[in-house]
């Protein structure tokens, strides 16, 4: 099995990258931002305070299925049963991902999920950890990102598209939330792992983006 590990701060546009890279070399794309989130979407629905609440976390883990469903639009999550891909990019959930993502538990629950998943395909995974904790011995791992200005924009254009109200400011400033908290946690914090190569795209568009992640897979692997 070939695994890319693909990790980088919030809107680096990692998950475009990783899916138009997956169709190309005919992996298939992990998601594992959305697992993060299906969780936090459920806290929320639940009206659990995640940062002062764990124990209620905890419990609402004992009682939670997750699984991944591969549909001709990409990956679903299937949380309890339920179809919930719909509901879980919205500001107010990309804030509850990162603060469920503090809590130790929430990760192990997660990891397990995350490494089953790998270990049956060829695939590009994409998240925080994943070259320093979920895959670490991953053939490829890349470290993407761009400027907080670059990827504000990028996730601004992408919520319009979606629907979602919001103004340029309110994304840069979640971003920058998610950005300080996802780096100090103290569990598998988001770091370039040692062995990782280096991409930025702040001043590349997104072509150009995914030839260079495509090239980088194209020379590790081969
Ligand atoms: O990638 P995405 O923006 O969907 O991730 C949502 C949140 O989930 C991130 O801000 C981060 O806190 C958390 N996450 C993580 N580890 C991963 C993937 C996501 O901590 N591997």
């Amino acid at each position: 099995m070939i695994n890319v590990a693909l990790d980088g701060p919030s809107g680096a546009g990692k998950s475009t990258i990783a899916r138009e890279a997956a169709k190309i070399f005919d992996f298939t794309y992990i998601d594992t931002g959305a697992m993060f989130r299906s969780l936090a979407f459920k806290a929320l629905r639940e009206n659990i305070n995640i940062k002062s609440e764990e124990g209620k976390v905890e419990a609402m883990l004992q009682n939670t299925t997750l699984d991944i469903a591969r549909m001709d639009d990409g990956q679903h999550m299937i949380l309890d049963g339920c179809d919930i891909t719909g509901f879980i990019r919205t500001p107010e959930v990309s804030k509850a991902a990162s603060d469920i993502a503090v809590i130790p538990f929430v990760r192990q629950w997660l990891l397990e999920a995350e490494r089953g998943v790998a270990s049956k395909c060829n695939c590009i995974m994409d998240g925080r950890d994943i070259g320093t904790s979920v895959l670490p011995d991953a053939d490829v791992k890349i470290f993407l990102t761009a400027s907080p200005e670059a990827r504000a924009k990028r996730r601004l254009a992408e919520l319009k598209e979606k629907g979602v109200d919001v103004s340029y400011d309110e994304v840069l400033a979640e971003m920058k939330y998610r950005d300080k908290q996802d780096s100090n946690r103290a569990v598998s914090p988001l770091k370039m792992a040692d062995d990782a190569i280096l991409a930025d795209t702040t001043e590349l568009d997104l072509e150009e983006s995914i030839a260079l992640v495509c090239d980088i897979i194209r020379k590790v692997t081969h």
